[in-house]
């Protein structure tokens, strides 16, 4: 993501945290800037690891913690992957997901079709429907070529 690209978001974030009453720290401006870097929708783990290089004293368990609250006010989604370590979603545009099987790569892809696709009747009526996702699982050209 370019840098200009990166403004929004962040916008985006305090404008969440103001209406949460969530303080915007410069440690979890600085987690949320990591996690719209990766673009693969990064486990927790893996925000910890690129973060050190920034915040070399925060802990695993404060990086867990915040992406944890970040969630529950709805900032960002928690994406299950297959591999089991849930994974983090700060895109909070209309969405849908490339999911590769092999290598657990989750990309985000934009669609007017699948945005509006319907939910039937009698899923409404049993349900009361959050989101709505399209994942297309695949194998990426990086693992087909290995
Ligand atoms: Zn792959
Ligand atoms: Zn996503």
């Amino acid at each position: 993501m370019q840098k200009d690209e990166m403004q929004d978001p962040i916008l985006h974030f305090a404008d969440k945290c103001r209406q949460a009453n969530l303080k915007v720290t410069p440690q979890r401006i600085a987690i949320f800037k990591q996690l719209i870097k990766s673009e693969n929708h990064p486990s927790a783990d893996n925000v910890f690891k690129s973060i050190r290089t920034e915040l070399p004293h925060i802990s695993f368990d404060t990086v867990n913690r915040t992406l944890q609250t970040f969630s529950e006010i709805g900032i960002i989604d928690i994406v299950e992957s297959y591999s089991g370590a849930r994974r983090f979603d700060p895109n909070y545009k209309n969405h849908h997901h490339i999911h590769c099987f092999k290598c657990g790569d989750i990309i985000d892809f934009y669609n007017d079709g699948f945005d509006s696709i319907e939910i039937p009747e009698s899923l409404k009526k049993k349900y009361n429907i959050i989101s709505k996702r399209v994942v297309l699982n695949v194998v990426c050209s990086k693992c087909r070529l290995e």
